[in-house]
């Protein structure tokens, strides 16, 4: 197909342009100096102080401002749009720290938060994703009700297409002992997990494979605050 600069110009098409930037220019930024391991370990020793009550102040206006010239976030997080989910709270992180991708239900499963779990890899050099899912998760629950109803379930607007990612972790739990949601909800991390750690993810695995990026799950516990890894703290390499 042709597309006239006129037309790409007036935007009358959804290319965005810089899609057309040479992607080196991206790839200079050094990053943050912590490994996956330390990464790991300060999302545990933030949210055991989240739980314990001991909240670190918002972050001052020095800091904030120091931010506008440029950020290196050392972890990237999957989490749901769920308005009880916040991670940096969660984790007690300030500006900064995390970069975050969050959508209902923590899919990744579009081209547009797979490719900003990418971005931030690529040019941030995070060393560590965590895919966090919660209990209770409204999306997992609609995956769930389409597997209960054989289908018949249906949602208005783009709901269906949003819920559909989740369906065949919600159709794997439907076979597990236990509550069909709870078990959804880990289907679907382990599940989008071990996506992102695939062989045929161009950016992710190279830095996965060498051990430069850990890729976790983990869920958080709405009624106790805490987040459990399913993951060990990663070690070297994979
Ligand atoms: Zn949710």
């Amino acid at each position: 197909m042709q597309i006239s600069r006129r037309a790409m110009l007036a935007g009358s098409l959804a290319v965005p342009m810089t899609a057309f930037l040479p992607l080196r220019a991206w790839a200079d930024d050094h990053g943050t100096d912590l490994t996956p391991a330390q990464a790991y370990a300060k999302l545990v020793a933030g949210n055991d102080d989240f739980v314990a009550g001991k909240l670190r102040p918002a972050a001052d206006q020095a800091s904030i401002a120091g931010l506008a010239a440029a950020q290196n976030p050392w972890a990237t997080v999957v989490c749901c749009s769920d308005s009880r989910v916040p991670p940096e709270l969660i984790f007690q992180t300030g500006f900064g720290e995390l970069f975050v991708v969050r959508n209902a239900g923590n899919t990744a499963a579009t081209s547009q938060s797979l490719g900003s779990v990418e971005y931030s890899v690529y040019k941030f050099h995070t060393p560590l994703i965590i895919v966090l899912g919660h209990s209770k998760c409204g999306a997992v629950e609609g995956a769930t009700a389409v597997v209960q109803s054989n289908g018949s379930a249906v949602f208005p607007g783009s709901i269906g297409p949003m819920v559909e990612p989740i369906v065949p972790a919600a159709l794997a739990a439907r076979t597990l002992p236990g509550d069909p949601v709870v078990n959804g909800v880990r289907e679907n991390v382990i599940r989008v997990r071990d996506r992102l750690r695939s062989p045929e993810q161009p950016v992710l695995f190279p830095p996965y494979r060498r051990g430069d990026l850990a890729i976790v799950g983990a869920i958080y516990d709405l009624d106790t605050r805490h987040v459990t890894f399913l993951d060990p703290i990663p070690s070297a390499a994979h």
